[in-house]
This record gives C-alpha cells, sequence and structure tokens, in this order.
C-alpha cells in the first residue's frame, strides 16, 4: 500500500525533523523558500567567513532531546563551546563578571546539524509556498508563489514562522488561533569578519544597555577557522522593533559604534561587515501551548509559537506534532 503524501514547509530544524521522523509513515517533500536549509539555525558564507547569524548555542535540558543529540555529538556534528562569558557594561570598562560556560553548538557551523539531518530528505530550495486553496477531493494542491504546481498532498504541515504560518492557512483556517501575529520579535545580526586572530579571553558577551543584546565571538565554536575573527553581534529584541523599518546602512553603524565602544575593537580596517534583518526572531509567546492539528483538513504547524523560541522547545514541540501524526495513518 502506498503511503500518504505529507509536505512540509519550512526547512529549518523543525522541518528537518519532523520529515526525518515521519518518512517512515508518509511520503514526505520539504518546500523551503530559501536557497539553503536550516532556518534561523542558518550559516551565512562569505569569502573566508562563516556566521551563525540565527541561534548561537543551544542547550539539552530534557532527558528525551540530550537522548536525540547524543549521536550528533558521537559523530561530532554538535560540540560544546566552552568559556568566559562576560558581561559588558558601559562601554567596555566594566566587565568583570565572567563565567566559565558550556553550550551546544553545530560543528563546523550551526546548520552542520540540520545538514546531518537533512541526509537524504526530498528537499525543494527556492521553493516559497503560497496560501493554500480550498482542498480538492484528491487532496490539496499546493502551488509556488509563481504559480507552478508543487503536487498534491494528503497532509500539510507548516513549520515557517507563526505570522507566515497564518497567512499560508488564512483560506482554510478562519477561527483565531490562541497566538498573536504581534508576538513574533525582530532582531538585527551584525557580521564583521577580520582576516586574522585576535586573541580573546572571551567567547561571548552579554551586554545590559544599549542596542546589542549578545556579542559572539563565533571564532571561538569548535570547528571554526583558527586564522580569521568572525563576530556576531545580536540585537535586543526591542531595539530591533524601534528600528525595524530603518536603512540597514544606518542600524549597522549604530550596532558597529557599541561593538567597538564595548570592545575596544576598532572595526575601521575589519575585512567583512554585513547586516541581516530578522523580522521573525523569536516568539514572544510566554503560554506552553499544543501545536496545531487539524484532523479532518489533515492541517499542522508547529514552531517556536508553541513551547518557546529555544532550540530544545522548538525540537519538544516538533516532536509532539510527529507523535501525533503517527497516530493519523
Ligand atoms: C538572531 C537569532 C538568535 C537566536 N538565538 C538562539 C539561541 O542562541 N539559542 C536558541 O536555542 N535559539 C535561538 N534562536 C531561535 C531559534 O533559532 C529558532 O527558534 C529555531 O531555529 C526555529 O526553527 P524552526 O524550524 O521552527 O523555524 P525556522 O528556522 O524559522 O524555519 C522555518 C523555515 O520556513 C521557511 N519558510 C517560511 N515561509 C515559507 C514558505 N511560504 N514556503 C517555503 N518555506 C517557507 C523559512 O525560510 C525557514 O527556513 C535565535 C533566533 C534568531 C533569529
Amino acid at each position: 500500500m502506498s503511503k500518504p503524501k505529507l509536505a512540509i514547509i519550512g526547512a529549518g530544524f523543525s522541518g528537518i525533523f519532523l520529515a526525518q521522523e515521519l518518512q517512515e509513515f508518509f511520503e514526505v517533500k520539504i518546500f523551503e523558500k530559501s536557497r539553503g536549509s536550516g532556518g534561523r539555525m542558518s550559516t551565512r558564507y562569505a569569502g573566508n567567513f562563516t556566521f551563525d547569524h540565527g541561534a548561537q548555542y543551544f542547550n539539552a535540558e530534557s532527558k528525551d532531546f540530550k537522548k536525540f543529540i547524543d549521536p550528533f555529538i558521537a559523530s561530532e556534528d554538535v560540540s560544546c563551546w566552552k568559556g568566559n562569558v562576560i558581561s559588558f557594561k558601559n562601554n567596555g570598562a566594566d566587565s568583570s563578571r565572567r563565567s566559565e560556560e558550556s553550550y551546544f553548538v553545530g560543528s563546523p557551523k550551526m546548520n552542520s546539524l540540520c545538514k546531518k539531518l537533512a541526509g537524504n530528505l526530498d528537499i525543494s530550495l527556492n521553493s516559497e509556498v503560497a496560501p493554500i486553496s480550498p482542498k480538492k477531493s484528491d487532496g490539496w494542491h499546493l502551488k509556488d508563489k509563481n504559480g507552478n504546481h508543487l503536487g498534491v498532498y494528503d497532509f500539510i504541515i507548516s513549520t515557517a514562522p507563526i505570522a507566515q504560518t497564518k497567512n499560508l492557512f488564512s483560506t482554510q483556517i478562519t477561527n483565531d488561533w490562541e497566538v498573536e501575529i504581534a508576538s513574533m520579535l525582530p532582531s538585527f545580526v551584525t557580521m564583521i569578519g577580520f582576516n586574522h586572530r585576535l586573541s580573546l579571553d572571551w567567547i561571548a558577551g552579554e551586554v545590559e544597555h544599549g542596542p546589542i543584546k549578545l556579542i559572539s565571538f563565533n571564532s571561538s565554536k569548535p570547528g571554526r577557522d583558527k586564522n580569521t575573527s568572525c563576530f556576531v553581534i545580536i540585537s535586543k529584541e526591542s531595539w530591533a522593533k524601534d528600528h525595524l523599518e530603518e536603512e540597514i546602512s544606518t542600524v549597522e553603524k549604530i550596532l558597529v559604534k557599541n561593538f567597538e565602544d564595548l570592545t575596544g575593537i576598532l572595526c575601521d580596517k575589519a575585512d567583512y561587515i554585513s547586516t541581516h534583518r530578522w523580522r521573525y526572531a523569536l516568539s514572544k509567546n510566554s503560554k506552553k501551548i499544543e501545536p496545531f492539528f487539524d484532523k479532518a483538513l489533515r492541517l499542522g504547524a508547529t514552531g517556536d509559537w508553541v513551547l518557546g523560541s529555544r532550540i530544545e522547545d522548538v525540537w519538544l514541540a516538533a516532536k509532539k506534532l510527529s507523535d501525533l501524526l503517527k497516530t493519523q495513518i
């Protein structure tokens, strides 16, 4: 007997994990609008430089998630990132609080975990799925934004950020979901690269005042090129919200100047500087809710709006949805 056909929208961690879990039971196809997989766990390549320009690290507090990542630790696709995390105060003058921390990261890049997990999955890149039209007698007829036919499916799961998922399902789901679109917060990320190695005694710095939330010394993560110095500067979400529509060059100037003031590292001789605007960076939803699944329509959705934006929470939510879907065949 042939397996039911399942279309998954989004090749971030949620989508790839779901596809991997469900491929035994469904004929799975993933559609991703970007040119690569990983979503907010992806890596930016620029000449000699690589930047984890979304998630910086993750923890594994639950037994189940730890069990899930153990094989990836064994295969070295996931490693421990250890070192001093400092707290930047005003102008870097008071950066005295130092604590030895240990986090998990993809290795040699943040997207290594998604890449490994993607294995031989059927992923169609550069495929932006259009809002779905009413279901026909033979199933869901999916189209991309240019009107190209993407196939007919029995089930559709969206892992796009909640605002985009609501838009994708807007013709079908009319009742209000518990989650507000406004609860998705933006962030700016500035990437700075030097073609030489800087010697620093910290791996990351949390910033109390000003526009920056976190400075990550990306090159201190395991498996990264030791001859270059790459920094990832993450803005505070509240600041990003207030500056969301500003020219990216204006935002970049402010973040770079703050980085210089805090760290004392001057960027006029930097070999690479670029800034990315994440319109949907983190979910602000503080309630724990269930992933969405409509049994009659065979439509589902999950993401960081379910349990939280931490990668571990995203995984726990996707696991809930995959367990539910396994009962539907
Ligand atoms: C700047 C930043 C820093 C972060 N830091 C951390 C951290 O340090 N630790 C941590 O645990 N978490 C962090 N996070 C959060 C974490 O990265 C995310 O919660 C997690 O990666 C979400 O995974 P996902 O697969 O659910 O969603 P996503 O990664 O957003 O994947 C959804 C995918 O759907 C695709 N898509 C959207 N619409 C369509 C469409 N119409 N058609 C086809 N494809 C579509 C998108 O391109 C995307 O690839 C951070 C996020 C950001 C942005």
